[in-house]
């Protein structure tokens, strides 16, 4: 276990050092008014030695000036732990939140993993938790380690100064109390990690539960998700009490300990006092010493669980950050440059796939062109979208993106500041539409969002009573589907963008509707932009100039499908040609 525990360790605070560059400062100010405070507390012993010793000696004359030492220590033992306490919440909170939002980003940024990923619930757990864990130790306990080793140290040779035997005789029973408390430290790591797993499920399922809850009362599932939730919290009570029995029979041993120390001292000076050896002051002194010796042990015996847990954390908090970010490097095209997509023999199976869900399929989306994608659930499409935001790479074959002045190349995350792209389903945060909207183009102004809308034939919004500032709940709770789904859409085209990517945009959208919609957003993008529309619905197909039936990776092109691995600019000559 020894060796384990030591690389572990050694793993753990070379991480804590490189995490903690910007509170630092912080930490060392803490530890210094830690320190302090042990100086003012062994003066304070010190001063009530000399104030026993005169009161008890003959003269009965107390000296003022260690009067005034006493409050002065006194005072100073007030003021510096409210200090100390200050700049260590201070101290913690700017790590915790530098750490968070380093994890928020890199979660964002982290390469889309489908089902393997972590579930959010459990990426909220470690954000929360694991994160205080490593803030607290860093920012809390380390600093007060040091305190506690100066206090240690000076208590030692204060009390070895007046009786080097009893020094040793107090000490020497310590580390035999903590190496007896500490056999199981193996043990509350593992049960540790599960605990935190367990956190992490309850956190997901509480999650899901709140969710999905009317889903779950037209279940009459209410009362056995209760119930799983139940069996949930058991389990991690169990584990919970695993933990406690151990760290309880730990404590009990230190404390043992620490009453044999009290009583050899107390002891010690009894007989010393009786045979005119030892002082009054100097029992006094003893007894508080001793108690300064115990303290910082028993305050260092109970801060190894925070180094387990810590260790623990750090797993998990690299879980997130080992998650490949993708590769956000600038490619030289401009935006809303004119830009077309070409498959060619693409074959595509997810990680965890049993069978290809694209194979040796080629298409070329020429600039300019509307394609409609068409095919039953489950063949594909929302996957070709995903090939083409870069989110997944082809496993054969290639799939690039050309330009009309010649550039071309694998297509990458990278080119998604070009690219326009509306999820199928409801896609609204929290927020009024106003601030819906705003996340496309910060800078919008109203008029541009009143255009957007137009164009998204969700112009319904203006004339609702709070207009741009009207409400959306979660989930987009508030409007139809069919009306977030244009909210969605008018969001989507406010984004710079030459390839328009729209998941079964229409499919909670009345004919009349849709055909507005169509007709107005083929109007709003203009003639050069490619637009990939994933539809069931016939009034789509009519608008568009390219129909490709995905299920048969059958494209059926225009007239001008010799354009097929060329660059035709403009030249969307299709079946339908409502653009020109
Ligand atoms: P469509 O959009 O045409 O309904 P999808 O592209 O979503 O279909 O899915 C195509 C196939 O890929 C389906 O068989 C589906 O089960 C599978 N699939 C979709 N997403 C994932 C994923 N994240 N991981 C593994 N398989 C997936
Ligand atoms: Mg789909």
């Amino acid at each position: 276990m020894a060796h384990g525990e030591i690389r572990n360790i050694g793993r753990l605070i070379a991480r804590l050092w490189s995490e903690s560059a910007g509170t630092r400062a912080l930490s060392l100010a803490v530890s210094l008014a830690g320190c302090l405070n042990v100086g003012a507390s062994l003066l304070f012993v010190w001063a009530t030695k000399r104030i026993v010793d005169h009161a008890v000696a003959p003269g009965h004359h107390i000296p003022g000036s260690c009067v005034a030492v006493l409050a002065l220590c006194l005072a100073l033992q007030l003021l510096l732990p409210a200090m100390r306490r200050r700049l260590e919440t201070l101290a913690y909170t700017r790590y915790v939140n530098a750490m968070r939002r380093r994890l928020l980003r890199h979660l964002l940024e982290s390469r889309w993993s489908g089902r393997g990923g972590l579930h959010h619930g459990d990426a909220i757990s470690r954000m929360r938790d694991d994160a205080a864990t490593l803030a607290s130790l860093s920012c809390s306990t380390i600093p007060g380690i040091l305190a506690v080793a100066v206090q240690l140290a000076g208590a030692f040779v204060f009390l070895a100064c007046l009786e080097p035997k009893l020094a040793l005789a107090v000490v020497f029973i310590m580390p035999l109390a903590l190496i007896v408390s500490k056999i199981y430290v193996g043990r509350t790591r593992r049960i540790t990690r599960r605990i935190r797993e367990e956190e992490s499920a309850i956190q997901t399922f509480l999650q899901e539960s709140l969710a999905h809850r009317t889903l779950l009362s037209t279940l009459m599932g209410t009362g056995r998700r209760t119930d799983s939730y139940g069996t949930l919290q058991d389990t991690l009570t169990a584990d919970i009490m695993r933990r406690t029995d151990i760290s309880v029979f730990s404590n009990t041993a230190v404390t043992a300990g620490f009453m044999a120390g009290y009583t050899v001292t107390f002891l010690w000076s009894a007989y010393g006092l009786a045979a005119g050896v030892v002082s009054f002051g100097m029992m006094t002194a003893f007894l508080q010493l001793v108690s300064q010796v115990q303290r910082p042990v028993l305050d260092l015996s109970r801060r190894i669980p925070s180094f387990i847990n810590a260790s623990v954390a750090v797993e998990r908090i690299d879980g997130i950050l080992a998650q490949p970010l993708e590769d956000f490097t600038p490619l030289p095209v401009p935006d809303n440059a004119p830009m077309g997509l070409r498959f060619t023999g693409v074959t595509y199976r997810y990680a965890d796939g049993e069978r290809d869900v694209m194979a040796s399929f080629s298409h070329d989306f020429r600039p300019g062109s509307v394609t409609a994608v068409v095919g039953p659930t489950g063949s594909g499409k929302t996957t070709l979208l995903r090939l083409m935001l870069g989110l997944v790479e082809p496993d054969a074959g290639k799939a690039e993106y050309y330009t009309a002045d010649g550039l071309s190349g694998p297509l990458r995350a990278a080119l998604r500041h070009n690219m326009v792209y509306v999820p199928q389903g409801n896609s609204l945060v929290c927020g009024t539409v106003r601030e819906n909207l705003l996340m496309a183009a910060p800078d919008a102004t109203d008029a541009m969002l009143r255009d957007a809308l137009h164009a998204a034939a969700a112009d319904f919004v203006l004339s609702l009573p709070d207009g741009l500032d009207t409400q959306c709940f979660e989930g987009g709770g508030g409007f139809s589907e069919g009306q977030a789904q244009r909210i969605a859409i008018a969001r989507g085209l406010l984004k710079k963008g030459a390839i328009i990517l729209l998941d079964e945009p229409t499919s909670a959208l009345d004919p009349d509707t849709e055909r507005l919609l169509l007709d107005r957003l083929i109007r709003h993008i203009g003639p050069h932009a490619t637009v990939v529309i994933v539809t069931h619905r016939r009034a789509v197909l009519d608008a568009c100039t390219d129909i490709l039936d995905i299920a048969g990776a059958k494209a059926k092109q225009g007239r001008d499908s010799s354009s097929l691995g060329g660059c035709s600019l403009g030249g969307s000559v299709g079946l339908h040609t409502p653009r020109e």
